[in-house]
């Protein structure tokens, strides 16, 4: 396995926000990570990339513990996180904010050149102050930047949110793109059919009936998988034990409707 989260716990301040989630993303894989608004899902994808402390050993990456690591030795180990509302840097032109990205030097296939050739609008405005372009290519300037990191696992953060049905369908038609020079992707969205239909873009094949139970990861094939996070009382109830966990509302889905 590339990450392993094995009941990771969060908080803001006395506020538990996580209630031992756990899920594995392999080599190459894309997983998507669909709750309700105020599940956890930008909470656990803030733990993953060290914005929020863990347990030592509650998240393993290429091997090693990396629960109790800041954000800048997590980026440095290869997980760059596309957060949500994209935080750009204002005051910087787009290339300015792609360069940023590759600030740490890690070495990998992602350039300035292959980020214009992934999204030919940034090209054209790429000296252009990255808050005058539209959230569609704002956000395509989040996920370069993330990119120019040279990560060997993406953290995408609602990339849709907010934006027009044609700009996201853009946007995530460039993931296999993506997935195709060997990285892993978390996939966190509210849309389940969008998140599913991102995954299985990024397998390219059939996922078939998918099966989500709360806090469970599903694998319907090899390749694809989702974990719904449970809201907050359901998770209490998880946290008494693997054994104890409540089977959870269950979603049925297909992946391909
Ligand atoms: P959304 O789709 O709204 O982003 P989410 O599933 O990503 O939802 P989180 O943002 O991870 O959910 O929030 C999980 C819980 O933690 C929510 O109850 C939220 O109110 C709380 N929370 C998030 N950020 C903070 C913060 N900075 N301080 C206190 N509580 C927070």
């Amino acid at each position: 396995m590339l990450l392993q989260v094995e009941r990771v716990a969060s908080f803001y301040g006395d506020f538990q926000a996580l209630f031992g989630i756990s899920i594995d993303v392999a080599p190459g894989q894309a997983v998507a990570v669909i709750g309700a608004n105020g599940a956890g899902k930008s909470t656990l994808l803030r733990s993953i990339a060290g914005l929020m402390p863990s347990r030592r050993d509650a998240i393993v990456f290429d091997g090693a513990p990396i629960g109790d690591l800041p954000a800048y030795a997590v980026a440095a180990r290869g997980i760059a996180l596309v957060p949500e509302g994209r935080g750009l840097f204002p005051s910087l032109t787009v290339e300015e904010n792609l360069l940023i990205g590759g600030q740490l030097g890690r070495p990998g296939p992602w350039s300035l050149q292959r980020i214009y050739d992934l999204f030919p609008a940034l090209a054209e405005r790429r000296k252009m102050p990255a808050p005058s372009l539209s959230g569609g290519q704002q956000q395509m300037v989040a996920i370069g930047r993330a990119l120019m990191a040279n990560p060997k696992l993406l953290l995408c953060d609602e990339i849709s949110l907010g934006l027009a049905p044609i700009v996201v369908r853009e946007i995530y038609a460039r993931l296999p793109s993506i997935l195709a020079e060997g990285l892993s992707l978390v996939i966190v969205e509210q849309d389940i059919v969008q998140a599913l239909k991102a995954v299985q873009q990024g397998v390219k094949q059939s996922l078939g009936p998918v099966q989500l139970s709360a806090g469970q990861l599903v694998d319907p094939s090899e390749d694809g998988v989702a974990v719904a996070l449970p809201l907050a009382q359901d998770a209490q109830h998880q946290d008494r034990g693997q054994e104890e966990r409540p089977a959870g509302r269950e979603l049925r889905r297909h992946a391909g409707s």
